[in-house]
C-alpha cells in the first residue's frame, strides 16, 4: 500500500526538489541521504551505549563531522527531515535486530522547556521521535516528562554538576500516568555524559514504566 507520507512526499518534490541534507545534492523523490555521503558518514562501531537505568541504549552516529552539521540543521529548523527520518530507520534496524522493537509500547522524546521550543518552532528529539514511532508503527506521547525553564545549559556543566543539573530540571509530564506498565523507548538527539537520558529513565521508571529503552541520532562518548 502506498503510504500519504510517500504520496506528500512525492508531490512536495515536484515543488521542492529532494535534497541530500548533508551535501544538498538533488537526490530521488523518496531518498534521506546520497550514496556518496552515507559511505562517508560515522556511523558508531558499536551502537550500544551504557546509560544508568535504561535497559539498554542504542545510537547511530559519532558526533563529529557532517553528522555534528546534520545536527546543527535539525536543531534549527532548517529542514535536515531527511537527516532525522535516516537516523530513525537506522535505528529501528539496530532495535529490530536485537529483538526490542516488539517490546516497546510506547514512543517518548527527552523534553525541551516550552519557551525554548517556542522560540526554535520544534524540539528535535521530537522530530526524530516521530519517525521512529512510525517506523516501529507504535503509539508516542510527548507529554510524559517535562522539562523546567532553566538558563543553564547541560554542555557547560561538569559530568557531576550534569547529573545533579538533570535531577533538578526534568519533571513528571501531565501524561505521566500513561506509561504505568508499559515499556518506553526515549528518544534524544545527541548523547554525551548520558545525565540527561539517565535522569528521564529514573523518572519513567518512577512514574511506573515496566522498563525504558533509550536511543539518539548520536553519541560523543561510548562511556556515558
Ligand atoms: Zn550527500
Amino acid at each position: 500500500m502506498v503510504s500519504r507520507r510517500s504520496i506528500y512526499k512525492f508531490l512536495i518534490d515536484i515543488i521542492f526538489p529532494n535534497r541530500c541534507p548533508s551535501c544538498g545534492r538533488l537526490i530521488r523523490w523518496d531518498g534521506l541521504v546520497c550514496g556518496e555521503c552515507e559511505k562517508k558518514l560515522p556511523f558508531a562501531d558499536m551502537p550500544k551505549i551504557n546509560i544508568q537505568s535504561a535497559e539498554g541504549t542504542y545510537t547511530v552516529f559519532m558526533y563529529e563531522g557532517a553528522v555534528k552539521d546534520m545536527i546543527y540543521a535539525l536543531k534549527h529548523g532548517e529542514g535536515a527531515d531527511n537527516f532525522a527520518e535516516f537516523c530513525a530507520v537506522k535505528l529501528c534496524k539496530i532495535l529490530r535486530k536485537e529483538g526490542i522493537a516488539e517490546k516497546i509500547d510506547i514512543v517518548t522524546a527527552v523534553p525541551m522547556d516550552r519557551r525554548k521550543k517556542r522560540k526554535r518552532g520544534c524540539n528535535q528529539a521530537e522530530v526524530i521521535a516521530r519517525f521512529v514511532s512510525k517506523e516501529l508503527d507504535k503509539p508516542r506521547d510527548f507529554t510524559l516528562l517535562e522539562r523546567r525553564a532553566g538558563n543553564t545549559e547541560q554542555h557547560t556543566l561538569s559530568p557531576g554538576e550534569r547529573r545533579i543539573h538533570a535531577r533538578e530540571i526534568y519533571t513528571s509530564g501531565k501524561g505521566r500516568s500513561g506509561i504505568k506498565g508499559k515499556t518506553a523507548l526515549i528518544c534524544d538527539d545527541v548523547i554525551t555524559t548520558g545525565a540527561t537520558m539517565s535522569a528521564c529513565c529514573g523518572l519513567l521508571l518512577k512514574q511506573g514504566a515496566k522498563a525504558v529503552y533509550c536511543c539518539s541520532a548520536a553519541t560523543s562518548t561510548y562511556n556515558a
